[in-house]
């Protein structure tokens, strides 16, 4: 993607909370349920805490039940980018902001026809712009 967001992790500090630091980027993950947008429901665009580029829509977002929100696809594919992550004794593929490379979450392949996709974010990644 053109425009790339490159910042230093003493740069990133002074924009991000510690919770957002802590997930985006050392790529935690806040505890399920906890978040302010699993269970958010109203049309919306999910932008990304770090840098602003617009990365989910309520149109794709699901119940997936895990606590976390989840959505089918981005708003764009080349708004995320995947890298595998084998932490946890097993390969997942984490998904990043393509902008700012920030850590959003993971996607899964047990998600609703036709992507069958699950983007699994946190919600401190994210910040709602109600539309
Ligand atoms: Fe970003």
């Amino acid at each position: 993607m053109n425009g790339k967001v490159v910042k230093t992790d003493d740069e990133w500090r002074k924009l991000l909370s510690s919770s957002q630091f802590r997930v985006m980027r050392e790529k935690g993950t806040e505890r399920a349920f906890s978040g302010a947008y699993w269970n958010a429901h109203e049309k919306s665009v999910y932008v990304c805490a770090a840098c602003g580029l617009e990365l989910f829509s309520s149109d794709t977002k699901f119940e997936s039940g895990t606590g976390w929100p989840s959505f089918s696809a981005p708003i764009a594919g080349e708004r995320v980018e995947t890298e595998s992550d084998a932490s946890l004794g097993i390969t997942r593929s984490e998904v990043h902001c393509a902008r700012c490379g920030g850590h959003l979450g993971h996607v899964f392949d047990d998600g609703p026809k036709p992507s069958g996709l699950r983007y699994c974010i946190n919600s401190v990644s994210l910040y709602q712009e109600k539309r």
